[in-house]
């Protein structure tokens, strides 16, 4: 164990790992990391799916070992939280600015919000990263991977992705 490591210093480090999907995010802008906390010298590090089954979970994993191995920090271990389930709503403002540069448009509503529109029928259209036109169809509920939904843009004339509330 390195002395003087302390739990901020272990998030600072995290604030490093990426997600795989979205590489312009961290762990910490995503809200996947949903704590640290320091019990008998040993750090634990609660992190939270983003979906349930989402292979970049296993990458995100072995990136928080090797990053904390590179610093020569052993004593930690790994706690996977599956419930509450990881929301849309714990990325952080940052995260999402991020995520819309990156080109990909951020959940736009809360997932109450978005469950409303659900129920209701009524789905709020979603807005483009590039030119922020509302004017924009939903042309598959899956994009590269599970986690986002593929749209496009009828001002701009851009396919873009959407980061899927839920
Ligand atoms: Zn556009």
């Amino acid at each position: 164990m390195v002395a003087g490591i302390t739990v901020e210093h272990i998030r600072d480090l995290l604030s490093k790992v990426l997600d795989p999907e979205v590489p312009a995010l961290s762990i910490v802008d995503l809200g996947i990391l949903r704590d640290v906390s320091l019990e008998n010298s040993v750090f634990e590090i609660s992190i939270t799916p983003t979906f349930t089954g989402c292979p970049a979970m296993k990458v995100i994993e072995e990136d928080i070992v090797e990053i904390l191995h590179h610093e020569g920090i052993n004593n930690f271990k790994i706690k996977t939280v599956l419930a509450p389930a990881w929301t849309t709503d714990w990325m952080s403002p940052e995260g999402k600015k991020k995520l819309k540069e990156y080109g990909i448009a951020p959940p736009s509503q809360s997932t109450e919000e978005h469950l409303k529109a659900m129920l209701s029928g009524r789905k709020k259209s979603v807005q483009c990263p590039f030119c922020n036109s509302l004017n924009t169809k939903l042309t598959s509920a899956f994009g590269s991977t599970a986690c986002k939904a593929l749209h496009f843009c009828n001002e701009c004339h851009q396919p873009f992705e959407e980061f899927k509330c839920h």
